[in-house]
């Protein structure tokens, strides 16, 4: 069944838990995730990005995500990652994702505020929920530089931010970022403490592919109900690759399919979400 994420990230707060948005881009980690989903009772978020269109034509895509998704036995949402423009995130909609992230976190403050007004004015009437970001979590690149300029979410213009955009879920900067960390990351648990006192949406953790199962449950407690996983799902399906490469295309691809399962139940388990649903 298609899922509204505004309850389950709300549900996922007060319950201290986190919802996994799991990336998705062909058919095999779509399957997969749902089939984890339903084996573990857990409601989950399939997502799309223009990261993925290089493979993948997101038109025609939408239409099997979303058929799979009211074909579900526990609530899965369809969401839009990193929307960079207004027409990003409309033409989404209008290919049926019910959530989108509407990301202005490169624009000065008042600029992002902007934006993201512009967004919610636009959804919430739609009875769509809109993902913010401040502070920014960067792309991929060698970690210890990217942590020299990094640019953390200010907790109290976080609070400022919420206010005057009336965002439903905010993601933060907190020494997370996108892709493969080059050493081992450094969670400022300490921002995400004040962020989750000073604001009171849903926070969201993106690039939490690599980050250390203790340092994830943590920052679940302290605050965060969204985590954001792709780089794992690659991963492993690299692995199941590089162990099964001499067999049947076929065959193979099952194998694949297998491995990002076996990874989406270990990160639904991790955070908490298994056993939410009958
Ligand atoms: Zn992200």
């Amino acid at each position: 069944m298609l899922g509204d994420i505004k309850y389950w990230e709300n549900e996922a707060k007060e319950n201290k838990y986190a919802i996994p948005h799991f990336n998705v881009w062909n058919a095999e980690m779509l399957m997969a995730v749902i089939d984890a989903a339903e084996n573990l009772r857990a409601p989950i978020i399939i997502s799309f990005g223009s990261g993925f269109i290089q493979n993948t034509n997101f038109e025609e895509f939408s239409a099997m995500m979303i058929s799979m998704a009211k074909h579900a036995t526990v609530p899965i949402i369809t969401h839009w990652d990193h929307g960079r423009s207004m027409d990003i995130i409309k033409n989404a909609y209008n290919h049926g994702m019910n959530s989108v992230m509407r990301d202005a976190s490169s624009l000065p403050f008042e600029e992002n505020v902007k934006e993201i007004k512009k967004a919610v004015d636009y959804f919430h009437p739609l009875g769509v929920p809109v993902e913010a970001e401040l502070g920014h979590v960067g792309n991929e690149t060698i970690y210890e530089e990217a942590l020299a300029e990094y640019q953390y979410t200010d907790p109290d213009m976080a609070q400022e931010f919420v206010e005057k955009t009336r965002c439903d879920s905010l993601a933060v900067a907190v020494g997370n970022q996108h892709g493969v960390y080059t050493s081992e990351p450094k969670i400022n648990f300490d921002i995400i403490e004040k962020i989750s006192r000073a604001v009171d949406v849903p926070l969201v953790l993106h690039g939490a592919s690599g980050i250390g199962d203790k340092d994830i449950k943590k920052s679940i407690r302290l605050g965060i109900s969204k985590i954001n996983i792709h780089t794992e799902l690659c991963q492993a399906a690299m692995e199941a690759v590089n162990m099964h490469c001499d067999v049947p295309f076929l065959e193979l691809q099952q194998h694949v399919r297998q491995a990002i399962k076996e990874k989406a139940e270990y990160k639904i388990k991790l955070f908490g979400a298994n056993n939410k649903v009958n």
